[in-house]
Protein backbone atom coordinates (compact mmCIF):
# COMPACT_ATOMS: atom_id res chain seq x y z
CA UNK A 1 0.00 0.00 0.00
CA UNK A 2 2.91 2.52 1.07
CA UNK A 3 4.09 1.52 -2.69
CA UNK A 4 0.91 2.51 -4.02
CA UNK A 5 0.92 5.81 -2.41
CA UNK A 6 4.33 6.67 -3.39
CA UNK A 7 3.43 6.00 -6.73
CA UNK A 8 -0.04 8.02 -7.08
CA UNK A 9 2.24 10.82 -5.22
CA UNK A 10 4.05 10.66 -8.76
CA UNK A 11 1.03 11.25 -11.01
CA UNK A 12 1.15 15.04 -10.51
CA UNK A 13 5.04 15.20 -10.59
CA UNK A 14 7.51 15.87 -13.88
CA UNK A 15 9.35 13.35 -15.82
CA UNK A 16 12.93 14.08 -15.01
CA UNK A 17 16.14 12.51 -14.10
CA UNK A 18 17.93 12.64 -11.05
CA UNK A 19 20.74 15.13 -13.05
CA UNK A 20 17.28 17.25 -14.18
CA UNK A 21 16.96 16.09 -17.60
CA UNK A 22 13.09 16.72 -18.71
CA UNK A 23 11.53 13.01 -20.40
CA UNK A 24 8.56 13.72 -22.51
CA UNK A 25 6.10 9.90 -21.12
CA UNK A 26 3.39 9.94 -23.72
CA UNK A 27 0.86 6.67 -23.62
CA UNK A 28 -0.04 4.11 -26.01
CA UNK A 29 -4.35 4.43 -25.48
CA UNK A 30 -7.28 3.18 -27.38
CA UNK A 31 -10.30 2.96 -25.22
CA UNK A 32 -11.71 5.64 -23.11
CA UNK A 33 -10.16 4.08 -19.66
CA UNK A 34 -6.91 4.29 -21.23
CA UNK A 35 -7.40 7.90 -22.29
CA UNK A 36 -8.76 8.71 -18.73
CA UNK A 37 -5.87 6.70 -17.56
CA UNK A 38 -3.06 8.54 -19.34
CA UNK A 39 -4.93 11.84 -18.33
CA UNK A 40 -4.27 10.91 -14.19
CA UNK A 41 -1.54 9.57 -14.57
CA UNK A 42 0.07 12.59 -16.19
CA UNK A 43 1.23 12.07 -19.69
CA UNK A 44 2.24 14.72 -21.70
CA UNK A 45 -0.36 13.08 -24.48
CA UNK A 46 -0.88 9.65 -26.27
CA UNK A 47 2.04 8.37 -28.37
CA UNK A 48 0.43 5.67 -29.71
CA UNK A 49 -3.46 5.50 -30.93
CA UNK A 50 -3.90 2.07 -32.68
CA UNK A 51 -7.15 2.88 -35.24
CA UNK A 52 -7.31 -0.72 -36.30
CA UNK A 53 -9.05 -1.01 -32.88
CA UNK A 54 -12.23 0.29 -34.62
CA UNK A 55 -11.57 -1.88 -38.09
CA UNK A 56 -11.62 -4.98 -35.48
CA UNK A 57 -15.05 -3.84 -33.23
CA UNK A 58 -16.79 -3.79 -36.54
CA UNK A 59 -18.37 -6.46 -39.18
CA UNK A 60 -18.20 -3.65 -41.94
CA UNK A 61 -15.52 -0.37 -42.12
CA UNK A 62 -16.65 2.30 -40.03
CA UNK A 63 -17.64 4.99 -41.72
CA UNK A 64 -16.08 8.49 -41.40
CA UNK A 65 -18.38 9.94 -38.78
CA UNK A 66 -17.89 6.87 -36.80
CA UNK A 67 -14.14 7.68 -36.96
CA UNK A 68 -14.05 11.27 -36.29
CA UNK A 69 -16.13 10.86 -33.05
CA UNK A 70 -13.65 8.45 -31.85
CA UNK A 71 -10.84 10.83 -32.87
CA UNK A 72 -12.27 13.73 -31.68
CA UNK A 73 -13.40 11.46 -28.30
CA UNK A 74 -9.32 11.41 -28.31
CA UNK A 75 -8.61 14.35 -28.73
CA UNK A 76 -10.94 16.28 -26.44
CA UNK A 77 -10.30 13.35 -23.60
CA UNK A 78 -6.76 14.49 -23.55
CA UNK A 79 -7.31 17.89 -23.22
CA UNK A 80 -5.20 19.98 -25.15
CA UNK A 81 -2.45 17.40 -24.52
CA UNK A 82 -0.95 16.35 -28.63
CA UNK A 83 -1.99 12.86 -29.74
CA UNK A 84 -0.69 10.74 -32.22
CA UNK A 85 -3.54 8.83 -34.78
CA UNK A 86 -1.48 5.98 -36.35
CA UNK A 87 -3.43 5.22 -39.17
CA UNK A 88 -4.64 1.69 -39.71
CA UNK A 89 -2.35 -0.91 -39.51
CA UNK A 90 -4.09 -4.54 -39.97
CA UNK A 91 -2.52 -7.68 -41.85
CA UNK A 92 -0.13 -10.08 -40.25
CA UNK A 93 -0.98 -10.66 -36.60
CA UNK A 94 -3.77 -8.31 -36.44
CA UNK A 95 -6.89 -10.40 -37.45
CA UNK A 96 -8.94 -8.02 -39.68
CA UNK A 97 -13.27 -8.52 -39.26
CA UNK A 98 -13.50 -6.10 -42.04
CA UNK A 99 -11.86 -8.23 -44.35
CA UNK A 100 -9.67 -5.80 -46.13
CA UNK A 101 -6.35 -8.09 -45.69
CA UNK A 102 -5.33 -9.78 -48.50
CA UNK A 103 -6.38 -13.33 -48.23
CA UNK A 104 -4.28 -16.43 -49.13
CA UNK A 105 -0.86 -14.26 -48.63
CA UNK A 106 1.83 -17.11 -47.94
CA UNK A 107 3.60 -14.59 -45.24
CA UNK A 108 1.43 -12.16 -44.18
CA UNK A 109 4.11 -10.87 -41.86
CA UNK A 110 6.13 -9.49 -44.66
CA UNK A 111 2.77 -9.34 -46.73
CA UNK A 112 0.72 -6.54 -47.47
CA UNK A 113 -0.13 -4.80 -44.23
CA UNK A 114 0.22 -1.14 -42.53
CA UNK A 115 0.36 1.43 -44.97
CA UNK A 116 1.03 -0.72 -47.72
CA UNK A 117 -2.56 -2.10 -47.11
CA UNK A 118 -4.01 1.27 -46.72
CA UNK A 119 -2.39 2.52 -50.43
CA UNK A 120 -3.95 -0.23 -51.96
CA UNK A 121 -7.40 1.09 -50.98
CA UNK A 122 -7.18 4.74 -51.27
CA UNK A 123 -10.65 5.14 -51.12
CA UNK A 124 -10.83 3.20 -47.71
CA UNK A 125 -7.61 5.31 -46.13
CA UNK A 126 -9.25 8.20 -47.45
CA UNK A 127 -12.41 8.26 -45.40
CA UNK A 128 -9.76 7.78 -42.51
CA UNK A 129 -8.03 10.66 -43.44
CA UNK A 130 -10.86 12.99 -43.83
CA UNK A 131 -12.15 11.57 -40.31
CA UNK A 132 -8.61 12.60 -38.82
CA UNK A 133 -8.28 16.14 -40.80
CA UNK A 134 -11.93 16.68 -38.89
CA UNK A 135 -10.75 15.72 -35.51
CA UNK A 136 -7.71 17.43 -35.56
CA UNK A 137 -9.49 20.67 -35.43
CA UNK A 138 -10.23 19.79 -32.26
CA UNK A 139 -6.86 20.28 -30.62
CA UNK A 140 -2.89 18.70 -31.53
CA UNK A 141 -2.84 16.20 -33.76
CA UNK A 142 -0.21 14.22 -35.51
CA UNK A 143 -0.44 11.63 -37.52
CA UNK A 144 1.88 8.11 -37.27
CA UNK A 145 2.30 5.67 -40.58
CA UNK A 146 2.92 2.71 -40.10
CA UNK A 147 5.22 -0.50 -41.63
CA UNK A 148 6.93 2.47 -43.85
CA UNK A 149 9.68 0.45 -45.86
CA UNK A 150 10.95 3.35 -48.21
CA UNK A 151 9.76 7.30 -48.61
CA UNK A 152 7.42 6.95 -51.38
CA UNK A 153 5.04 5.69 -48.72
CA UNK A 154 5.26 8.63 -47.18
CA UNK A 155 4.84 10.77 -50.03
CA UNK A 156 1.86 8.84 -51.48
CA UNK A 157 0.44 9.70 -47.96
CA UNK A 158 0.94 13.02 -48.06
CA UNK A 159 -0.74 13.41 -50.90
CA UNK A 160 -3.75 11.67 -50.35
CA UNK A 161 -4.08 14.17 -46.91
CA UNK A 162 -3.68 17.14 -49.49
CA UNK A 163 -6.10 15.91 -52.10
CA UNK A 164 -8.66 15.14 -48.97
CA UNK A 165 -8.19 18.52 -47.66
CA UNK A 166 -9.10 20.21 -50.74
CA UNK A 167 -12.01 18.34 -51.00
CA UNK A 168 -13.17 19.26 -47.27
CA UNK A 169 -12.38 22.94 -48.07
CA UNK A 170 -14.53 22.68 -51.04
CA UNK A 171 -17.46 21.36 -48.44
CA UNK A 172 -16.76 24.38 -46.08
CA UNK A 173 -15.12 22.37 -43.52
CA UNK A 174 -13.44 23.51 -40.62
CA UNK A 175 -9.54 22.20 -41.14
CA UNK A 176 -6.53 22.19 -38.92
CA UNK A 177 -3.45 24.54 -39.87
CA UNK A 178 -0.69 21.92 -39.38
CA UNK A 179 -0.82 18.35 -39.50
CA UNK A 180 2.52 16.60 -38.19
CA UNK A 181 3.24 13.27 -40.21
CA UNK A 182 5.42 10.57 -38.99
CA UNK A 183 7.00 6.95 -39.78
CA UNK A 184 6.55 4.16 -37.06
CA UNK A 185 10.48 2.50 -37.33
CA UNK A 186 9.48 -1.26 -37.61
CA UNK A 187 11.05 -2.15 -40.68
CA UNK A 188 14.72 -3.13 -40.98
CA UNK A 189 14.95 -1.33 -43.80
CA UNK A 190 13.46 2.08 -42.42
CA UNK A 191 16.20 2.13 -39.57
CA UNK A 192 18.95 1.48 -41.74
CA UNK A 193 17.67 4.25 -44.30
CA UNK A 194 16.43 6.43 -41.41
CA UNK A 195 17.88 9.35 -42.77
CA UNK A 196 16.32 9.38 -46.20
CA UNK A 197 12.58 9.03 -43.77
CA UNK A 198 13.83 11.60 -42.25
CA UNK A 199 13.42 14.07 -45.21
CA UNK A 200 9.71 13.18 -45.29
CA UNK A 201 8.78 12.66 -41.79
CA UNK A 202 8.02 15.49 -39.31
CA UNK A 203 9.00 12.71 -36.27
CA UNK A 204 9.61 9.35 -36.03
CA UNK A 205 8.13 6.51 -33.16
CA UNK A 206 10.43 3.12 -33.18
CA UNK A 207 8.33 0.18 -33.03
CA UNK A 208 10.36 -2.44 -31.52
CA UNK A 209 8.24 -5.09 -31.27
CA UNK A 210 8.25 -5.52 -34.82
CA UNK A 211 11.53 -4.08 -35.09
CA UNK A 212 12.82 -6.97 -33.29
CA UNK A 213 10.76 -9.67 -35.19
CA UNK A 214 11.92 -8.54 -38.58
CA UNK A 215 15.58 -8.01 -37.54
CA UNK A 216 15.83 -11.19 -35.80
CA UNK A 217 13.61 -13.30 -38.05
CA UNK A 218 11.61 -14.43 -35.14
CA UNK A 219 7.98 -14.19 -35.05
CA UNK A 220 6.90 -11.73 -32.19
CA UNK A 221 4.13 -14.01 -30.85
CA UNK A 222 5.94 -17.71 -30.75
CA UNK A 223 7.34 -18.01 -27.48
CA UNK A 224 9.22 -21.24 -28.41
CA UNK A 225 11.75 -18.24 -29.63
CA UNK A 226 12.15 -16.53 -26.19
CA UNK A 227 16.05 -17.16 -26.61
CA UNK A 228 16.66 -15.03 -29.75
CA UNK A 229 13.45 -12.91 -29.64
CA UNK A 230 14.97 -11.05 -27.17
CA UNK A 231 15.30 -6.42 -26.37
CA UNK A 232 19.20 -6.98 -26.17
CA UNK A 233 20.45 -8.08 -29.21
CA UNK A 234 23.27 -6.35 -30.13
CA UNK A 235 21.66 -6.16 -33.88
CA UNK A 236 18.72 -4.37 -32.34
CA UNK A 237 20.19 -2.07 -29.98
CA UNK A 238 22.42 -0.60 -32.69
CA UNK A 239 19.28 -0.12 -34.88
CA UNK A 240 17.76 1.78 -32.10
CA UNK A 241 20.63 4.14 -31.37
CA UNK A 242 20.96 5.04 -34.53
CA UNK A 243 17.78 6.01 -35.75
CA UNK A 244 17.82 8.48 -32.15
CA UNK A 245 21.20 9.83 -33.18
CA UNK A 246 19.71 10.56 -36.57
CA UNK A 247 16.36 11.68 -35.42
CA UNK A 248 18.43 14.12 -32.76
CA UNK A 249 20.73 15.48 -35.72
CA UNK A 250 17.59 16.25 -38.01
CA UNK A 251 16.40 17.74 -34.90
CA UNK A 252 13.07 15.49 -35.25
CA UNK A 253 11.08 14.30 -32.34
CA UNK A 254 11.84 10.26 -32.14
CA UNK A 255 9.69 8.56 -29.62
CA UNK A 256 9.70 4.58 -29.29
CA UNK A 257 6.03 3.05 -28.72
CA UNK A 258 6.96 -0.84 -28.40
CA UNK A 259 6.62 -2.97 -25.03
CA UNK A 260 10.07 -2.37 -23.89
CA UNK A 261 9.48 1.65 -23.56
CA UNK A 262 7.20 0.57 -20.20
CA UNK A 263 9.11 -2.05 -19.13
CA UNK A 264 10.87 -0.33 -16.11
CA UNK A 265 14.03 -3.28 -16.89
CA UNK A 266 14.99 -1.31 -20.46
CA UNK A 267 14.38 2.29 -18.98
CA UNK A 268 18.18 2.83 -18.20
CA UNK A 269 19.02 1.12 -21.38
CA UNK A 270 16.74 3.24 -23.34
CA UNK A 271 17.86 6.75 -22.04
CA UNK A 272 21.65 5.71 -22.21
CA UNK A 273 20.71 5.03 -25.85
CA UNK A 274 19.71 8.73 -25.75
CA UNK A 275 16.18 8.13 -26.04
CA UNK A 276 13.81 11.14 -24.17
CA UNK A 277 10.36 10.17 -25.65
CA UNK A 278 8.33 6.88 -24.21
CA UNK A 279 5.46 5.99 -25.03
CA UNK A 280 4.10 3.05 -23.17
CA UNK A 281 0.66 1.62 -21.85
CA UNK A 282 -1.37 3.68 -19.53
CA UNK A 283 -0.90 1.59 -16.54
CA UNK A 284 2.70 2.05 -17.02
CA UNK A 285 3.57 5.44 -16.58
CA UNK A 286 4.31 5.97 -13.03
CA UNK A 287 6.31 3.00 -12.86
CA UNK A 288 8.83 4.35 -15.77
CA UNK A 289 8.19 7.71 -13.89
CA UNK A 290 9.36 6.38 -11.14
CA UNK A 291 12.22 4.49 -12.54
CA UNK A 292 13.48 7.91 -14.55
CA UNK A 293 14.08 9.70 -11.15
CA UNK A 294 16.44 7.63 -10.05
CA UNK A 295 18.50 7.50 -12.99
CA UNK A 296 21.59 10.02 -14.51
CA UNK A 297 21.24 10.82 -18.01
CA UNK A 298 24.50 11.97 -18.52
CA UNK A 299 25.74 8.95 -16.41
CA UNK A 300 24.19 6.27 -18.84
CA UNK A 301 25.01 8.68 -21.87
CA UNK A 302 28.31 7.52 -21.20
CA UNK A 303 27.44 3.85 -21.18
CA UNK A 304 26.07 4.22 -24.83
CA UNK A 305 29.35 2.85 -26.54
CA UNK A 306 30.07 -0.05 -24.41
CA UNK A 307 26.69 -1.08 -24.54
CA UNK A 308 26.83 -0.78 -28.43
CA UNK A 309 30.08 -2.75 -28.28
CA UNK A 310 27.99 -5.87 -26.37
CA UNK A 311 28.19 -9.20 -28.97
CA UNK A 312 25.73 -10.70 -27.49
CA UNK A 313 22.53 -10.13 -25.95
CA UNK A 314 23.87 -11.92 -22.51
CA UNK A 315 26.81 -9.32 -22.64
CA UNK A 316 24.40 -6.35 -23.00
CA UNK A 317 22.47 -7.82 -19.93
CA UNK A 318 25.17 -7.87 -17.81
CA UNK A 319 26.24 -4.48 -18.96
CA UNK A 320 22.78 -3.40 -17.65
CA UNK A 321 22.86 -5.67 -14.51
CA UNK A 322 25.36 -3.60 -13.58
CA UNK A 323 23.82 0.42 -13.44
CA UNK A 324 23.11 1.00 -9.74
CA UNK A 325 20.51 3.29 -8.78
C1 LIG B 1 5.49 -2.06 -32.58
O1 LIG B 1 5.55 -2.78 -33.58
O2 LIG B 1 6.43 -1.97 -31.74
C2 LIG B 1 4.29 -1.27 -32.30
C3 LIG B 1 4.25 -0.37 -31.34
O3 LIG B 1 3.18 -1.49 -33.08
P1 LIG B 1 2.21 -2.75 -32.90
O4 LIG B 1 2.60 -3.45 -31.61
O5 LIG B 1 0.84 -2.19 -32.91
O6 LIG B 1 2.54 -3.56 -34.12
MG1 LIG C 1 4.13 -2.62 -35.19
Amino acid sequence: QLEGRRLAALANAPTRTRDGTDIRLLANAETASDIAMARTRGADGVGLYRTEFLFLRHKDLPSEDEQFIAYRDLVLGMGGLPVTIRTLDLGADKADAAGLALRGEENPALGVRGVRLSLRYPAVFTTQIRAILRAACYGPVRVLVPMVTQPDELIAVRTLFKLARQDLKRENVDLPEKLPLGAMIEVPAAAINVRSLLEHADFLAIGTNDLAQYVLAADRGNDALDNIYNPLQPALLRLISHVISAGRRAKKPVSLCGEIGGDIRFTALLLALGLCEFSMHSSQLLHVRDRIAMLDYLELRKLAPAILRARTHEEAELLLSQISC
